[in-house]
């Protein structure tokens, strides 16, 4: 029995996810993003299990490094692309591919005197307004991008969704038209669809989606879980409980006094906190799920330990194992009380808990 927290990994429900990406998206390669050590699941050893992706993507080189450290040998892009022109000889090294997105980028390309040439994702704002070319650059950086002897030919074309994973907003539909009225006339393969587009909006495929999120069975939308798009959960968070005890009705648990029992109850304590990453903000009432039910979150998260009301009859035991997140207990839900998005979960998550990855 592990006696801190535990991760696990379910490398087949990566595996089924990734195929309901390819059932989606039937005429779409796959670009798999994996940033932020894959969504705090593990960066190497999740895309060995990716290995049906078309490529991968991570946000900076120092993820693209480590992938290639641990033997990944796919195309790698770089998000964010490079931030300096020092950094164009490892890439060339090291097989990454580059967006670029902005002036100093290209510059730094037509200057460079590389023994090879990189392959380049240009990446165009139609709206989102954070990384990205103004659409009145895109001759410019076009024509460019095609003499630059540094540059592969055929480069590809790339744009952002900010409002995908709201359906009923026009944003994306926007964006979108920008985008392809923009490139119109031009054969340059073309990304644009994150998870929730790929879900939502289908006209948005185009040769290459970007799943990030839904790889690891989680929905994008709020209010939606990942089951209700035939994905499956992929980590699950565990850990035990080392302490029951009875407090009385109108006695208060934890720091500040944040939680009050309305009843004589049992409150357990489990050995996961904020120095985990269990997030510290997660409202009294939170779900946790311990022997086939849900317990409410009963006072303050602290660095080590929550406490949970089980009840009156509470028939609960020492070292059982309670479930922060997974199969058992969307992470979907958990966000929710804690008002943040699984994508924050997932990324702090600390190096204390123990990682275990099921086959
Ligand atoms: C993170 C990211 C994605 C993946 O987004 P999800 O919502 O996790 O699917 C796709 N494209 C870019 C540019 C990203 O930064």
């Amino acid at each position: 029995m592990s006696r801190r927290p535990v991760a696990q990994i379910n490398l087949q429900a990566l595996q089924h996810n990734l195929a309901r990406v390819r059932q989606l998206a039937p005429q779409s390669q796959v670009l798999a993003v994996l940033k932020a050590n894959a969504y705090g699941h593990g960066l190497v050893r999740v895309a060995q299990a990716l290995s049906d992706a078309d490529a991968f993507a991570v946000a900076r080189i120092d993820e693209a490094l480590a992938l290639r450290t641990g033997g990944i040998v796919k195309p790698i892009v770089l998000l964010e692309g490079f931030y300096e022109a020092a950094e164009l000889p490892l890439l060339l090294a090291n097989n990454l591919q580059t967006v670029v997105h902005n002036e100093l980028q290209l510059q730094a390309l037509e200057q460079a005197a590389l023994d090879g040439q990189l392959k380049v994702w240009l990446k165009i704002d139609s709206g989102m307004h954070r990384l990205g070319i103004e659409p009145a650059q895109f001759d410019d950086f076009y024509r460019r991008l095609w003499q630059c002897s540094a540059v592969l030919p055929g480069i590809r074309l790339m744009s952002h969704f900010c409002c995908a994973d709201e359906p009923g907003s026009d944003r994306t539909l926007q964006q979108l038209a920008v985008f392809t009225d923009l490139i119109a006339g031009k054969a340059e393969q073309r990304s644009l669809a994150n998870s929730a587009a790929i879900l939502a909006f289908p006209q948005s495929h185009a040769e290459w989606v970007r799943p990030g999120l839904m790889l690891h069975g989680i929905s994008p939308f709020i209010d939606q879980i990942g089951t209700a798009h035939h994905l499956q959960p992929v980590m699950r968070l565990s850990s035990r409980l080392i302490a029951l005890r009875k407090v009385r009705a109108g006695e208060r648990v934890g720091y500040g006094g944040h939680w009050q029992a309305a009843c004589d109850t049992t409150v357990g304590v489990i050995a996961v906190g904020y120095g985990d990453g269990y997030p510290r903000h997660a409202f009294n009432g939170t779900p946790v799920w311990l022997n086939g039910r849900e317990v409410p979150l009963a006072g303050r998260v602290s660095m080590d330990m929550i406490t949970v009301d089980l009840g009156p009859n509470a028939q609960d035991k020492l070292g059982d194992e309670a479930v922060l997140w997974g199969p058992e207990l969307a992470i979907e839900r958990v966000a929710a009380c804690a008002a943040t998005i699984p994508y924050e979960l997932l990324c702090n998550i600390t190096p204390r808990v123990d990682y275990q990855y099921l086959l």
